[in-house]
C-alpha cells in the first residue's frame, strides 16, 4: 500500500491545492493531507476551520483523508507510514524554499521521497495569501476557491471589518 502525505497550512484550501490533491491521489493508494498548526503564519482560520474546509472539499476524492500535525514533517510522514511527501510547485517563487526543505528533509529521512507536482496551468497562480488579500479589498474570489470556502472567507472578512 503506497501512502503519500501532502502537508500545508491550507489557510484556506484553494482550487490549486485541490488540483494537487486530485493529481496526488492518483499516484498513491492513500493520500493523507497534513494540516499544520503553523502559528508563525498567523492564519485567518484556526486549525479546526482549516481542516473542516479541506474535509468538505475532498469528500468526493477517493483515498484522501485529513490529519492535523504539529511536529517535524518527516516524523509525521513516518508515523503515517508514508513513502512520499507531495508538494505543489508554482513557477520560480516556490523553488528556492521547496528545494531547501526537500534537501534538509532528505538528510533527516532518506527513505521518504519528496515529489513535486504542478497544478493545471490555470490554477498555478492561486495562493491562499492572495485569496485573503483580494477578499479583504472586497474582490471576487470564486475563481480561486470552492463556493463553501468563498462563503467562509467572505464571512470572516466581514467579521474582521466589523471589529
Ligand atoms: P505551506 O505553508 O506549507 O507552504 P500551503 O498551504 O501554502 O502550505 O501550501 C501547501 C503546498 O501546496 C505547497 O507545496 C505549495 O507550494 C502548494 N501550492 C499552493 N498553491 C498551489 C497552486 N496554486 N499550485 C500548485 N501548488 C500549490
Amino acid at each position: 500500500m503506497r501512502i503519500g502525505v501532502y502537508p500545508g497550512t491550507f489557510d484556506p484550501v484553494t482550487l490549486g491545492h485541490l488540483d494537487i490533491i486530485k493529481r496526488g491521489s492518483r499516484l498513491v493508494d492513500k493520500l493523507v493531507i497534513g494540516v499544520t498548526t503553523n502559528p508563525a503564519k498567523s492564519p485567518m482560520f484556526d486549525l479546526n476551520e482549516r481542516v473542516a474546509m479541506v474535509e468538505e472539499a475532498i469528500s468526493d476524492i477517493e483515498g484522501a483523508s485529513v490529519v492535523t500535525f504539529n511536529s517535524l514533517l518527516m516524523d509525521f510522514a513516518a508515523e503515517q507510514g508514508a513513502s512520499m511527501i507531495l508538494r505543489g510547485l508554482r513557477a520560480v517563487a516556490d523553488f528556492e524554499y521547496e528545494y531547501q526543505m526537500a534537501g534538509m528533509n532528505q538528510q533527516l529521512n532518506d527513505e521518504i521521497e519528496t515529489v513535486f507536482l504542478m497544478a493545471d496551468v490555470s490554477l498555478q497562480p492561486i495562493a491562499s495569501r492572495l485569496v485573503k488579500e483580494i477578499a479583504r479589498y472586497g474582490g471576487p474570489i470564486d475563481k480561486f476557491v470552492t463556493p463553501a470556502v468563498a462563503a467562509r472567507v467572505t464571512e470572516r472578512v466581514a467579521r474582521e471589518n466589523g471589529r
